[in-house]
């Protein structure tokens, strides 16, 4: 574990790319899909952006992550990512803890847990599993406070929305 710092250890990169994948959030906030989003980074840039368009395109696997994978691996020409790391505003599934170590992925960098759903130790830890090829370091609580304040306005809104009342909320 290192903490957020990246490999140079300076603390305010693993934030930076955090801020890079709210942005993705709120791509999927403006279409009203819950709010997740994730960005790809190898040798310190953005290689790869994804966000949740399950309602939009009705897949259930178009979560943020799948699309980021997809993106970093057509960019790289290959499905092994071993140099790349993960950012992700919220605790992955199990459906994307299992992309994650499939495509050899070495950091997963998470905003907020996901008591719900989350495979990384909140219902299930898929990465603390000793026998798989592939070990994928996890850190977490990065920017976690605005990467679950995003959702708790996502679903404040929603909540309003169906109960016929309008609510006004900036995310900016
Ligand atoms: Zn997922």
């Amino acid at each position: 574990m290192d903490n957020g710092k990246n490999t140079w250890g300076t603390p305010w990169t693993g934030s930076y790319f955090m801020k890079e994948a709210l942005k993705e959030a709120k791509k999927a906030y403006k279409k009203n899909e819950t709010p997740i989003g994730a960005v790809i980074v190898k040798d310190g840039m953005i290689i790869a952006r994804g966000h949740n368009e399950k309602e939009l395109k009705m897949d259930a696997t178009l979560h943020a992550e799948m699309t980021a994978i997809k993106k970093a691996s057509k960019k790289l020409g290959s499905w092994r990512l071993n140099d790349c790391d993960i950012y992700v505003t919220l605790e992955p599934c199990t459906m994307c803890a299992g992309a994650i170590i499939q495509a050899r992925i070495r950091r997963l960098y998470i905003g907020a847990p996901d008591p719900k759903a989350g495979a990384a130790g909140s219902v299930i830890n898929v990465f603390a599993i000793e026998n798989f090829n592939h070990k994928v370091e996890v850190i977490h609580g990065i920017l976690e406070e605005e990467c679950s304040n995003i959702l708790k306005v996502f679903f404040k809104e929603l909540r309003a929305k169906k109960a016929g009342k309008h609510v006004w909320e900036s995310l900016e």
